[in-house]
């Protein structure tokens, strides 16, 4: 095995960075953060309710143009009550990717639902609509407007897109399976807010989307997610779920549902009401960092850098190198020699299918996201090293 390949990757890391120890991924405060906190702090509205969650909800919706936005305590409790929502119950199955975090596969297990790991395409880093319409065609059939799988006898119920490092995935193709075989679709969107698919923010195509605002994510409420949908009765029954299913009353406590605390505190919405307000300015200087990256990468044969698939707008979250095939074997001196000297870069997730938990759950074949995991290096992302 040679070294070289390694050794010019660190360079033109370097070449972007300079010398300075870099993380993945680390959120900047320039805004307005100290003055809304100060502000939660001041009025002793710190929990979970105050204005900034409010605020916070129409905020989300009028930049995402979702109708409505439900904020809640992370992207996983978010994934949760939409499945949830989407009539995901027990012994249904959830198809979702197998490489996406592991925050996917486990909401639908919370759902006591059983995940069901599909393919991945090299063009989006997302859901192969194509092949997974043939898979579909050979394992289930209709009964009475349901999708059964033919060898578990279970009803596959939903569709999990998860929109890779920010990158659309193939909405329109995955639409049209939803139709075809009468799934509901739940877009895990919580890496890619401020991404775009033919000019509409992603997380608004399924009957939900979601988001997370976790530390490393574009924007940041320390914790936190949201659930995005456009209609009206489904957003009303988000939110009752996420705040305990209470009756709205003056003084009693009355409850109709097992609900869940998952409500964002105010101070999480303040923190996200003035990340917001920045988004537009981050999301400026990722597309400069990638620019900055692919002046480098550019000439490099064996590796590329990935770029936003055709027809959208990407928010680059996580800047991306693809090895080729042939190079496959370097990856580990690639993260050795880089972490060594640190430039932190990380492998993309174990897939799903090959964890403890998930072994016996059922999967198609999986041959691209299997290559993609031996062959993706994510690379130093923060928005700030993009500002000029
Ligand atoms: C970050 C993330 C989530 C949700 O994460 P939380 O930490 O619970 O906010 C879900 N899915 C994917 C693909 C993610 O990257």
């Amino acid at each position: 095995m040679n070294n070289e390949l390694a050794l010019q990757t660190l360079d033109a890391l370097r070449r972007v960075l300079g010398t300075n120890p870099q993380q993945l991924h680390e959120p900047s405060f320039e805004g307005n953060e100290w003055v809304y906190l100060k502000d939660c702090l001041d009025s002793g509205y710190v929990s979970s309710v105050g204005k900034y969650v409010d605020k916070f909800e129409k905020d989300l919706a009028t930049y995402t143009g979702a109708n409505y936005a439900v904020a809640v305590v992370n992207g996983t409790a978010a994934l949760h009550i939409a499945l949830k929502l989407s009539d995901v119950s027990q012994d249904d199955e959830v198809l979702i990717p197998a490489l996406t975090f592991v925050a996917t596969a486990n909401a639908v297990t919370y759902c006591v639902a059983v995940p069901h790991f599909v393919d991945i395409e090299e063009k989006t880093l997302g859901i192969d609509a194509n092949k997974l319409r043939q898979y579909l065609a050979d394992i289930t059939e209709q009964k009475s407007g349901q999708c059964v799988n033919k060898k578990t006898g279970r009803i596959i119920r939903a569709l999990v897109p998860m929109h890779t490092f920010g990158h659309p995935s193939d909405l329109e193709g995955l639409i049209s399976v939803c139709q075809e075989f009468n799934l509901n679709m739940v877009e895990d969107a919580a890496e890619a807010i401020g991404s775009y698919y033919k000019g509409q923010h992603v997380g608004t195509f399924g009957l939900f989307g979601t988001l997370s605002f976790n530390g490393n994510k574009t924007i940041t409420t320390g914790g936190g997610g949201a659930i995005l949908t456009n209609n009206e009765i489904l957003a009303k029954k988000a939110k009752h779920l996420t705040t305990t299913a209470k009756i709205s009353h003056k003084w009693e406590f009355r409850h109709d549902d097992i609900g869940f605390n998952y409500r964002m505190p105010n101070i999480n919405a303040a923190l996200g009401c003035a990340q917001l307000e920045l988004l537009d300015s981050k999301l400026f200087s990722k597309r400069n960092l990638f620019s900055l990256y692919s002046d480098v990468f550019d000439q490099f044969s064996g590796i590329k850098l990935f770029q936003e698939p055709e027809n959208c707008k990407s928010n680059y979250w996580l800047q991306t190198l693809i090895l080729e095939e042939h190079e496959s074997e370097n990856l580990q001196k690639i993260l050795e020699s880089t972490n060594n000297s640190q430039i932190m870069t990380r492998p993309s997730w174990v897939l799903l299918n090959e964890l403890k938990p998930f072994l016996d759950y059922p999967s198609m074949d999986l041959v691209v996201a299997k290559s993609l995991s031996s062959r993706i290096i994510n690379i130093p992302s923060s928005s700030n090293l993009g500002n000029i």
